[in-house]
């Protein structure tokens, strides 16, 4: 039987444009691609690209100050918001642009247009075209989700945060992982009057203890007014504000209030159910090893599939289909030992088990140090740092390594390779400091701090 292509993939975000481009350009499959909104998906137009560099410019507020602490003559301004807007628009469109080429320069066929599965080898188009391939990947990626409740439509989630027409004065963030976390820096940063909300006990749940403990600590210390143990119960819009009814009785008055309390991945309406395509709890399309779906002739990478949602792993799974399917050679994805970092103020950067995980799979030692870093010790800054190794009783391998501190992405890319070859706790002691630097502690943390 023959077919338009070798390849459809359905989404142009980061898993689907990767694997489109390196099936068409490495092994000269004929390879379509659609796409309904930008070129890059979330991470380039309304995830970490974005969030980034919102990242950097709330930043600068703090770096006036400690420069002032330095001896410079500067005085903090204001920021200007459709300054900094326009800028970052346009180098998302830029980016987009990128995307864009990196499929034409390849041979990637691409539709601007929604498209959803008819057959096991059909697509068609919002335009009612249809397209037979060999094998079709499904790379939709997720969106947020906001629950129902009383003025939940009054909301905006992270997909609206880049556009706001200006700064609010006020505002409330709902949520306690990756992404409240992240904005409520940003927004502090920005000189935005910033509440955060979380139900839980403590923020960024699933992360080491201590970790997230001093992220929460040092966020306060940074002016983000944190309320834990809190949820809305329910908005009304009063003016040009919103009026949040608290669960801990308060009522109050802020401009923006946006959630961030999870994201679901777009596998509606692509016909899936009528394929025998399976689909999970939260709607997820479920994959093997290999990324295939029930159907054989169907795959899914990255956030649709709910496995690991970071853009990186997207990224490998799609190149991981592509070795599969056309290299010959079935590459299954290693999920195991991910580093990341989250762009809270304070960064952490994170690879491998929290001691509280670690303790429960096997006798443990822990080493920990929390410092003030020498930058902002300097210039009067109570801000602390903490450097975490989790080491096993029995193998010495350092199971964790848990870093809050400035740079702390950056760092945990490097200290990610040595847990990711298994290094043992001896392995970080042979490796001589680099001085003077943060990280340094991380290979001269002698004794162990607790055992559990
Ligand atoms: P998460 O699933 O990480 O966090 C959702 C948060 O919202 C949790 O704190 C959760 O509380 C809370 N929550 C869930 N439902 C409700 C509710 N009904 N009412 C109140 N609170 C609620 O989602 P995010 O949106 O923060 O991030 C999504 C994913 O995006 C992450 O898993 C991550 O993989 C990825 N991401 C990665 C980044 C990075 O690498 N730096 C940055 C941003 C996102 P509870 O803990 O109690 O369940």
């Amino acid at each position: 039987m023959s077919f338009d292509y070798d390849l459809f993939v359905i989404g142009g975000g980061s898993g689907g444009v990767r694997a489109a481009r390196v099936a068409a350009g490495e092994t000269g499959a004929k390879v379509a691609l659609a796409e309904e909104d930008r070129y890059g998906g979330t991470c380039v137009i309304r995830g970490c690209v974005p969030k980034k560099l919102m990242v950097f410019a709330s930043e600068y507020s703090g770096m006036v100050e400690d420069a002032r602490s330095y001896g410079w003559d500067i005085k903090p301004g204001d920021f200007n918001w459709g300054t900094f807007r326009g800028k970052l628009h346009a180098e998302l469109d830029r980016l987009e642009g990128v995307y864009r080429n990196i499929l034409k320069n390849n041979g990637v066929e691409s539709f601007d247009q929604r498209a959803k599965l008819v057959d096991p080898h059909t697509v068609e188009l919002a335009d009612g075209t249809r397209k037979t391939a060999k094998h079709i990947l499904i790379a939709t990626g997720g969106r947020p989700v906001v629950p129902e409740f009383p003025g939940s439509d009054l909301a905006i989630t992270s997909n609206e945060i880049f556009h706001l027409e200006k700064l609010p004065e006020t505002m409330l963030i709902v949520g306690g992982g990756y992404i409240a976390c992240e904005f409520a820096g940003i927004m502090n940063g920005m000189g935005v009057k910033t509440t955060q909300f979380y139900r839980g006990a403590q923020i960024l749940r699933g992360f080491d203890d201590e970790a997230r403990g001093l992220i929460c600590e040092e966020m306060c210390q940074n002016g983000v007014d944190v309320h834990l143990g809190t949820n809305v119960l329910e908005m009304a819009r009063e003016g040009d504000r919103i009026r949040v009814k608290a669960t801990n009785g308060t009522e109050r008055l802020f401009d923006v209030v946006m959630y961030a309390t999870g994201r679901a991945p777009n596998a509606d309406d692509l016909g899936l159910e009528a394929l025998g395509v399976e689909r999970g709890r939260k709607g997820e399309i479920i994959v093997d090893e290999y990324s295939q779906t029930a159907v054989p002739s169907i795959y899914a990478i990255g956030d649709v599939t709910d496995r690991v949602n970071l853009t990186p792993v997207a990224i490998r799974e799609g190149m991981a289909f592509v070795e599969t399917v056309f290299k010959g050679n079935p590459t299954p994805v290693d999920h195991e030992l991910i580093p990341t970092a989250i762009f809270t103020q304070p960064e952490m950067g994170t690879v491998g088990l929290s001691e509280e995980a670690a303790a429960e799979q096997e006798p443990i030692e822990v080493y920990a140090t929390s410092f003030k870093p020498m930058q902002q010790s300097f210039a009067g800054r109570s801000q602390r740092v903490l450097m975490k190794l989790i080491v096993s009783k029995a193998t010495r391998k350092v199971l964790g390594c848990h870093i809050v501190a400035p740079g702390a992405g950056e760092m945990i890319q490097l200290a990610g390779i040595a847990v990711k070859m298994g290094a043992t706790k001896e392995d970080f002691d042979r490796t001589v400091a680099v001085h003077p630097v943060m990280a340094e502690e991380l290979v001269t943390m002698r004794h162990p701090v607790r055992s559990a």
